[in-house]
């Protein structure tokens, strides 16, 4: 059984430790409570000090994003190797704001997510399609070569301990959900890549979760779909109590 997981990406929000912990002092009691559900706060780097604020708690720390390399010469980077040692157990890489207003290639992706395993953190990898490219019918081969370019040398042992997001770039941020059959057919595919690069077993057991204006109003429909393993949110999860409410879907 996949235990789904919900992610609450923060962007460039909340990035005073006291704001993030303001609405951490709200989420905390709202989901203390919750089992069979693995809950990601994925602040900016300047809150992750939070790390300390949720231990004991089942509320777990990522970063939204890091270098490939742990130490040098990289001014206004982030080693992988700080996010691990203060305690963050997540790492987003690949967002589709990375992919587009910085440029990130596959390439690069693949960097930094061979560090993060080698580190021990847990990559959360987004993959996901313009709309012109779903518009022109490309959605799967753009999926692909993400796929492929992203993933590329990764062992079975190493695609085994990432969570796959995949996030349609025309739903973040705009209000604009995928419908949950579209969102199911893509995650299916998802698993058949894995299947044919690795085997039935693994894609059946690694997680895919979605991404695109999840909110409390749409994440059961899309979470009951059998190939959605819960969320990647922004927006929705800058509150504790929508953030809760998404969360809570899980449950049922
Ligand atoms: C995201 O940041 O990954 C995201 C899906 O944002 P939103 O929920 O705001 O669309």
């Amino acid at each position: 059984m996949r235990i789904p997981i919900i992610g609450g990406n923060w962007k460039m929000h909340r990035g005073v430790p006291k704001d993030a912990k303001e609405m951490l002092e709200q989420l905390i009691p709202l989901v203390k409570d919750l089992k069979n559900v693995d809950i990601v706060i994925i602040p900016p780097f300047t809150a992750l000090s939070v790390v300390e604020y949720v231990k004991g708690t089942n509320i777990k720390i990522g970063a939204q994003n890091m270098y490939f390399e742990e130490k040098g010469a990289f001014t206004g980077e982030i080693s992988p190797k700080f996010l691990k040692d203060i305690g963050c157990e997540y790492v987003i890489l690949g967002h589709s704001e990375r992919r587009d207003i910085f440029k990130e290639s596959n390439e690069l992706i693949n960097k930094k997510l061979k560090k993060a395993l080698s580190i021990g953190l847990k990559p959360i990898v987004c993959i996901g399609e313009h709309l012109e490219e779903r518009e022109q019918g490309k959605t799967k081969d753009i999926i692909k070569s993400q796929f492929e370019g992203t993933f590329k040398g990764l062992s079975k042992e190493d695609i085994n301990k990432v969570v796959i997001a995949y996030e349609p770039i025309w739903a973040i941020g705009t209000g604009k959900t995928a419908t949950p059959d579209q969102a199911n057919e893509v995650h299916q595919y998802i698993r058949e890549l894995l299947s044919s690069n690795y085997d039935k077993e693994l894609s059946e057991n690694l997680r895919i979760q979605y991404g695109g204006s999840v909110n409390p109003s749409n994440a059961s429909e899309l979470f009951e779909k059998e190939n959605i393993d819960g969320g990647l949110v922004g927006g929705a999860s800058l509150e504790a109590d929508s953030f809760a409410k998404i969360i809570k879907v899980t449950q049922i």
